[in-house]
C-alpha cells in the first residue's frame, strides 16, 4: 500500500547525515510511485519530483530523523506549497452583481457547488445571491438548480430549454442589477466528453458575463484524466479558481496537484458531501497528507524538525559526558524536550500502516498527558529535592503529590523512572541521547 511505501522510505538509511544523489534516487522512486498511485498525472509527477530533488539535496538531517523522514517532509511541504497559495475565498471585487461562472464536465458537481456557494455567500458573507442555469440541453438540470437554490435560501432566475445561453445570461444580469443582487452565480451545461461546441458556448457566455470568478469544478475521483479536462478548460477560459468535488470519496485526490499545475489557478474549495453544507475551504496541507496517504504523520515529522531544541540537548549531553551527576533538573529538561517533540520519536517508529498510525495517535495523546503530569510533579519539588532526589522520603512525597495534584504512587513511579534513566545515563555517558529520549516517549 501507499503508506507502506512511504513508511519504508521514512525508515530507510538511518544514520546518514544528509540527503545525497546516492541515497535520494531510491527514495524518490518510491515517492514517484506514491504520487502515481494517488492519480497525479505523469508529467506533473515528473516536474514535481525534479523540484523536490533539487530542494532535498544537501538538506541537513537533524535530530532523530532519518534522511527518509526529511525527504518525506520536503515532499510534503512542496506538495502543500504547490497546491496552496492562501487565496481561499471567492473574489467579489466587482461592480454588483459580481458574476461567478461555473465550468466543468457533466457530473463534476457544478449545479451542487453552485448551491453550496450560494449558501456560503449568504451565510458567511451576508450577500444577496441569484442563481441561473445555462444548461439548456437538459430541462431536468434547470429544475435541479431551482430546487437546490431554494434549499440554499437564494433566489433562482428562470430559464427554459428553448433559450440561448447568452440570452439567458443577459436577462439574468439585467434582473440582478435591477433588484440589487450582490452576486449572480451562473451554472452551465457540461458534456460527458469535452467538445468544441461546448467550449465555444462557454466562451461566449464568458464574454457576455465578464465574470469576476470563473471556477473550474472538477471531480476528485476523475483521477489521471483530470489533467486533460483541466487543459481544455484552461485553454478556453481564464480560470480564476478550482473547486475540487467529491473529496468525501476514497480517492487520494491527486487530481488536485495536476489541475493546479496545469491551470495555475488556486484551489479554493473542496466539496465533501452531496449536502449543501458540504463545502470547505481547501486546506493544502491536509490535502498533501491525503495524497501521500500519511495524513497527520507528516505534520508530526514537521514538528520534530522544528521542535527539537538541539542546543539544550547538546548541553545535556555534554553535562553527562563530563561526569556531572544527572539529577531531576536534567530529567525535567529532558521531559520538556520530549514535550516539544511531542513524544514523537516513538510514534515515528510505528509507521508501517495507516492502521498503526491511527493507533499511535491515541498513544501520542496519552504520552503527552503523561509528560505534562511528570513535569507537574518535578515542578512541585524544591530545588534541593531536585538535585538530591535521595532525600525525598514519605513526608516530602506526600507534599509533592498534593502540590502536583497526583497520588503518591505517581511520585514513586516518577522517581523510579528517574533512577532507571540515571542508571542508563551512567552507562551511556551521553552517547545515544536521542535514543534515550525516544525510550522515554515509549
Ligand atoms: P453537474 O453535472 O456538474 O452539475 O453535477 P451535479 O451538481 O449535478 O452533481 C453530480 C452528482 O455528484 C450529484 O449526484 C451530486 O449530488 C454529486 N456531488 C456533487 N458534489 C459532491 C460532493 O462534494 N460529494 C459527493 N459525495 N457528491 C457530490
Ligand atoms: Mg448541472
Amino acid at each position: 500500500a501507499l503508506s507502506d511505501r512511504l513508511s519504508r522510505i521514512v525508515k530507510e538509511m538511518r544514520g546518514q547525515a544528509r540527503i545525497t544523489e546516492a541515497n535520494v534516487t531510491d527514495m524518490l522512486r518510491e515517492v514517484r510511485m506514491a504520487l502515481l498511485e494517488a492519480d497525479v498525472a505523469l508529467p506533473v509527477v515528473r516536474d514535481f519530483i525534479a523540484r523536490v530533488k533539487e530542494k532535498a539535496l544537501g538538506q541537513e538531517v537533524v535530530g532523530s530523523l532519518t534522511p527518509g523522514q526529511v525527504l518525506v517532509s520536503v515532499v510534503n511541504r512542496e506538495l502543500a506549497a504547490t497546491m496552496g497559495d492562501g487565496v481561499a475565498d471567492i473574489n467579489l471585487a466587482a461592480q454588483p452583481p459580481a458574476v461567478i461562472l461555473m465550468a466543468g464536465l457533466q457530473g463534476a458537481g457544478k449545479t451542487t457547488t453552485t448551491a453550496k456557494l450560494a449558501k456560503h455567500l449568504i451565510e458567511k458573507r451576508k450577500k444577496k445571491v441569484l442563481t441561473v442555469s445555462g444548461d439548456v440541453y437538459r430541462p431536468a438540470a434547470i429544475e435541479q438548480l431551482k430546487t437546490v437554490t431554494a434549499q440554499a435560501g437564494a433566489e433562482w432566475f428562470p430559464s427554459t430549454p428553448d433559450q440561448k445561453p447568452v440570452d439567458i445570461a443577459r436577462a439574468a444580469i439585467d434582473y440582478a442589477r435591477k433588484h440589487y443582487f450582490d452576486v449572480l452565480l451562473v451554472d452551465t451545461a457540461g458534456r460527458l466528453a469535452i467538445d468544441e461546441a461546448l467550449m465555444r458556448e462557454i466562451q461566449e457566455l464568458h464574454a457576455v458575463l465578464k465574470p469576476v470568478e470563473t471556477l473550474f469544478v472538477v471531480d476528485a475521483m476523475q483521477g489521471q484524466d483530470a489533467i486533460n479536462t483541466a487543459k481544455a478548460f484552461s485553454a478556453a477560459l481564464p480560470l480564476t479558481g478550482i473547486v475540487l468535488t467529491k473529496l468525501d470519496g476514497d480517492s487520494r485526490g491527486g487530481a488536485a496537484l495536476s489541475v493546479r499545475q496545469v491551470t495555475g489557478a488556486p484551489i479554493k474549495f473542496a466539496g465533501v458531501s452531496e449536502k449543501l453544507d458540504g463545502l470547505e475551504v481547501f486546506d493544502a496541507e491536509r490535502h498533501a497528507g491525503r495524497i501521500l496517504g500519511m495524513g497527520d504523520i507528516l505534520a508530526l515529522v514537521e514538528q520534530v524538525t522544528a521542535g527539537v531544541d538541539m542546543a539544550a540537548a547538546q548541553k545535556l549531553a555534554a553535562k553527562v559526558k563530563s561526569g556531572e551527576g544527572f539529577d531531576l533538573n536534567d530529567f525535567l529538561d529532558q521531559i520538556r524536550q520530549m514535550k516539544q517533540m511531542g513524544g514523537l520519536s516513538s510514534f515515528m517508529d510505528k509507521l508501517p500502516s495507516a492502521m498503526a498510525a491511527k493507533a499511535s495517535e491515541a498513544d501520542l495523546s496519552r504520552a503527552e498527558k503523561d509528560i505534562k503530569r511528570k513535569e507537574g510533579i518535578i515542578c512541585s519539588m524544591t530545588l534541593k529535592e531536585r538535585s538530591r532526589p535521595e532525600i525525598i522520603k514519605a513526608t516530602r512525597k506526600r507534599r509533592i503529590a498534593a502540590g502536583a495534584g497526583v497520588h503518591v504512587q505517581e511520585v514513586n513511579r516518577l522517581l523510579k523512572e528517574f533512577e532507571q534513566m540515571q542508571g542508563m545515563m551512567k552507562k551511556m555517558k551521553g552517547g545515544g541521547l536521542m535514543k534515550m529520549m525516544k525510550r522515554m516517549g515509549g
